[in-house]
């Protein structure tokens, strides 16, 4: 299979909704973030899922996509400032929208059900690194016969590459057996592949895990490191940015331990990121070492947490998992 058309798609949409959340993150103000507005953050993600959906509906119009948001919530009389800033924001990047196909556009991504060929997306991933000015990610992938085979991830506030801090904005793009490229949003530098660390030795490993507690446990992976004699801190960033991070070689692992039991993990908070960082060379699987399953609806009901490593350190991790245990798995 050629998904050179998709992946192609894929990539516009996710920059063209990376576009927009950069306009409305340009205008998060101390007051706002002072009064906890979460607004802007709503504004965004229907925005990005209107432009993501409205691209995808286009060029592929039989295929169905399962997205974090519905337009409900937003169609209510208490929500319409909210509704006519979503349409504010696309009418700057698309000329003629409306209301109603503003809404129209977010519902295509209401699939919930699993099919033989569907794509995934989180319009914005990352909502409170988004609210922080920090990490956030539009994440966007094709599935087919339960294989991620696309992915587009877009991450407007991560630098290039970590020797250039200030040119940020990058969209790493994979297809299945092709490898990931990174992307810089501005152009301004060519698009280059990307491979994961060469890294060995578990005590040299860096790792990298959720700002949120409630999203991840910290003292959990505290324990983990301590086992594989890592002594360096955590980075800890929002978002799918951290599987770019890993596909990228500047962290070996990315731990997600469960900080509850019964909480399924999102399809959509994974499908992109997985692919592109396995197609950099690394490897997921959730904390029992099984490969996650992107086959049964919107959640991963098959596993536990995630697991992600650049391959070469893996079977290590899930041994330290298995040995110090997972208090919530
Ligand atoms: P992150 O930015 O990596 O912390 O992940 C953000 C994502 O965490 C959101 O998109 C949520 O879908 C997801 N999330 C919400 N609650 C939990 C939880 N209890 N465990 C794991 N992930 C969660
Ligand atoms: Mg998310």
């Amino acid at each position: 299979m050629n998904y050179s058309t998709e992946q192609e798609i894929a990539v516009k949409a996710v920059q063209e909704a990376a576009k927009l959340c950069q306009a409305v993150q340009a205008q998060i103000t101390s007051s706002v973030l002072e009064k906890k507005d979460k607004s802007p953050v709503t504004v965004a993600d229907f925005g990005s899922q209107a432009l993501v959906c409205r691209a995808i509906r286009e060029a592929f119009p039989d295929d169905p996509i399962i997205a974090e948001e519905d337009s409900a919530a937003l169609k209510t009389d208490e929500n319409a400032p909210l509704l006519e800033k979503v349409v504010a924001h696309l009418s700057d990047l698309r000329s003629g929208v409306d209301a109603e196909t503003a809404c129209k556009w977010i519902d295509h991504g209401g699939a919930q059900e699993y099919s033989e060929r569907f794509w995934t997306l989180d319009p914005i991933d990352g909502t409170k690194g988004f609210l922080r000015g920090e990490q956030y990610a539009i994440a966007l992938a094709l599935i087919v016969d339960g294989e991620i085979v696309v992915a587009a991830l877009g991450c407007p506030n991560l630098p290039v590459s970590a020797d250039q801090p200030d040119n940020t904005g990058v969209v790493y793009a994979a297809v299945l057996g092709e490898g990931t490229t990174c992307i810089p949003m501005d152009g301004s530098t060519e698009s280059v592949a990307v491979k994961v660390s060469d890294t060995t030795d578990s005590a040299q490993a860096r790792f990298c895990e959720s700002v949120e507690s409630g999203h991840t446990s910290h003292s959990d992976s505290a324990n983990v490191a301590e086992k594989l004699g890592i002594t360096a801190d955590s980075v800890r960033l929002d978002s799918q940015a951290k599987y770019a991070v890993v596909a990228r070689g500047e962290a070996d692992i990315y731990l997600r331990l469960p900080t509850r039991p019964g909480y399924v993990e999102k399809i959509w908070d994974h499908a992109a990121g997985v692919l592109v960082m396995t197609e950099a060379g690394g490897k997921a699987s959730d904390i029992y070492g099984q490969p996650l399953e992107f086959n049964h609806g919107w959640g991963l009901h098959a596993n536990k947490g995630v697991i992600v490593s650049n391959g070469k350190l893996h079977d290590a991790v899930i041994e330290a998992i298995n040995e110090v245990g997972v208090t919530a798995a």
